[in-house]
């Protein structure tokens, strides 16, 4: 029998978070882990960096994962062939089974095992008890834990895309992982000084690359929304305006509010210098302030807002059109966003 063990697995990356030791700086006896994975049916225990024993059947794990498949390549035991305490081959023996001890913390292996056994797939409540299960179901090669943790991670980062991408940059070939959380992390601002658990885990080059690319991608989430023109007038550099059939570009009605106030602006497609109202032109700086911040964020309830503030404004006939002129302008607006954030280059190494 080929000694049956992964502990000396240096091509794997090291955990992300492992459990900290019972005793610190003591040796412990290793306890039993907790149901299923303590039956005294089982035929081998794997015994985890936290001395956690693990009573797992190899059939089983063998089935799940070709990395164990092999590592069981020895004839098992079973009832009635009970083995003694190391035999001569230096295989560790606890109860007559075979020990075979991994780098894997306990809670790792409760996550692998789970996903190998026909068991209710565990819960991954912290990015690193997520990324830690990928490593584990690539290292061991569970192939359809891979799977549905691949589908799983777009929908996970989003939820905290900086601790995703930090524990992405610690493992190497993660590159897609770190453009899912990279992407992600458009949606929130990159805030200065702000400082995730998981990011002690990430080199200053990856944190460089991730703050240029949010820094360039709200520059032209930013730019497509107002910039600066030949003129000295605000540019409005939406390709997609084709005319100026909207309220806040046109409301001159006898029956507008007094002291309306209009702003000129220029519209580079049409390439004119038109009248707009100045409340719209609030609208504009507070979407290019928005999204500057983060670039991919959602404006919630700002178009809401200012069709409000301008309904006050505008001619009886207008201030009715103004909420669905304000929607379909933002739709028009923020297709543009979009386009001006992809097209920013997503590079994140040298
Ligand atoms: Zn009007």
């Amino acid at each position: 029998m080929a000694t049956p063990t992964a502990s000396d697995n240096s091509t794997s990356e090291p955990e992300i978070e492992k459990d900290k030791p019972t005793e610190d700086g003591k040796e412990t006896l290793p306890r039993d882990a907790s149901p299923p994975f303590n039956k005294p049916s089982a035929n081998v225990i794997i015994r985890t960096a936290d001395s956690v024993d693990f009573r797992v059947q190899q059939a089983i794990l063998a089935e799940a994962s070709t990395v164990f498949a092999d590592m069981f390549s020895l004839p098992a035991t079973g009832p009635g062939q009970k083995r003694q305490q190391r035999e001569d081959d230096d295989q560790e023996y606890r109860d007559g089974i075979p020990v075979i001890s991994v780098t894997e913390s306990s809670k790792t292996m409760d996550i692998l095992l789970r996903y190998c056994y026909p068991l209710v797939r565990p819960p991954l409540p912290t990015p690193s008890d997520f990324c830690n299960a990928l490593v584990a179901a690539r290292k061991y090669m569970v192939e359809h834990m891979e799977t549905e943790l691949k589908g799983l991670y777009p929908g996970y980062a989003s939820q905290s895309p900086l601790s995703y991408y930090a524990l992405a940059s610690a493992q190497s070939g993660w590159v897609k992982e770190m453009k899912i959380a990279a992407k992600a992390a458009l949606r929130v601002p990159f805030l200065f000084g702000y400082v995730a658990p998981e990011m002690r885990h990430m080199n200053a080059s990856a944190y460089v690359w991730l703050q240029l690319y949010h820094g360039n991608c709200a520059a032209a989430a930013a730019s497509a929304i107002l910039s600066r023109g030949p003129s000295s007038h605000p540019l409005l550099p939406l390709q997609t305006l084709d005319n100026l059939d909207y309220v806040f570009f046109s409301c001159n009605h006898d029956d507008r509010f007094e002291d309306r106030v209009v702003n000129l602006v220029h519209v580079k497609r049409l390439n004119k210098i038109v009248e707009v109202e100045s409340w719209f032109m609030e609208y504009l700086n507070a979407l290019a302030s928005l999204v500057l911040q983060a670039p991919l964020a959602s404006i919630m309830g700002l178009p809401e807002i200012y069709s409000r503030k301008g309904a006050l404004t505008m001619c009886t006939d207008c201030s009715r059109k103004v909420h669905d002129d304000v929607g379909r302008f933002t739709e028009l607006l923020m297709e543009a966003v979009r386009k001006a954030v992809d097209g920013v280059p997503l590079q994140l190494h040298d």
